[in-house]
């Protein structure tokens, strides 16, 4: 039996946020296709808050590449937010593995243990994946350029549910002892990304590196990077100062920034 949720409530999500609240916009929704395509198409917040959109049935969810997300009612939690930034020379690289850290952190501060981030943007618990991260940049003209940032987070995946992952898939129910409202699980989620997009902003991917890597699920182990036509195999040397992939091979060190590639233990 799925567990039962209370409804999504926009005023107990900025509760729990506490005094972070005032840096959000929270708005709830009962059914969309994407809460990422409804935020890159949302205005700006006048206010400069970072705008959170969460849906109790998202029925369209994307991953990269024209992949879904999957998600089922009562058994996931889906959520977008609209984060607007100061473009530079290394920003916005590294941001979804800054999205990856928050949702890790969030699960180990609620009991979770074997959380791991695959490069550049899963969130595994052993191995299977529990959480996937979509980021879009907005670039309109006349406003600062944000992100939309996209979080599915598994919470009881149905038995008969047909998800063809890699190493299987996760739910929170399997992973914490006990589960959070799911008002309080956003309030800290969103908690933790809004410290870690204030330290990216300020200090870029460099001071948030060294705890991705403890988490790196790949860490010096052989691995296959596959791309558009071409694929290459090293051993995965964790991440650079700009969150791009460090791949040891056989003519040296190979640096990825993301793109359109997949990351995978080598066969
Ligand atoms: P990879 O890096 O593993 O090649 P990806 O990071 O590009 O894949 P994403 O875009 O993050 O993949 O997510 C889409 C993929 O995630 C889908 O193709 C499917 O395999 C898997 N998936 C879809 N829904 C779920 C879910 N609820 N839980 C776990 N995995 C899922």
């Amino acid at each position: 039996m799925p567990p039962k949720f209370a409804p999504l409530d926009p005023s107990r999500i900025l509760a729990g946020l506490g005094d972070r609240a005032r840096y959000f916009e929270v708005r709830v929704i009962d059914e969309c296709g994407s809460t990422n395509s409804e935020l890159v198409e949302a205005a700006p917040d006048p206010l400069g808050r970072i705008q959170v959109l969460a849906c109790e049935r998202q029925t369209g969810g994307r991953g990269r590449r024209g992949r879904s997300w999957l998600s089922w009612d009562e058994g996931s939690l889906t959520f977008s937010l609209r984060w607007s930034f100061e473009p530079g020379p290394h920003m916005p690289a590294g941001l979804s593995l800054v999205a990856g850290l928050a949702v890790a952190r969030t699960l180990e501060r609620l009991g979770g243990e074997g959380v791991q981030l695959k490069w550049p943007n899963d969130v595994l618990v052993n191995g299977q994946k529990l959480a996937g991260i979509l980021i879009e940049l907005v670039q309109g003209r006349g406003q600062r350029a944000s992100a939309v940032i996209g979080i599915g987070v598994n919470l009881h995946v149905p038995q008969d549910a047909a998800i063809d992952v890699v190493g299987g898939v996760a739910d929170l129910v399997g992973v914490l002892s006990g589960l959070p409202d799911r008002n309080t699980l956003l309030a800290m989620l969103l908690s933790e990304l809004a410290t870690l997009l204030d330290t990216y902003s300020s200090a870029g991917f460099a001071a948030l590196r060294g705890a991705w890597m403890q988490r790196n699920a790949f860490a010096d182990l052989p691995v296959l990077l596959s791309g558009e036509g071409w694929s290459q195999s090293g051993v995965c040397a964790g991440v650079d100062e700009d969150g791009a992939l460090l791949l040891e091979t056989p003519d040296g060190l190979r640096r990825v920034l993301s793109g359109e590639i997949s990351l995978r233990l080598a066969p």
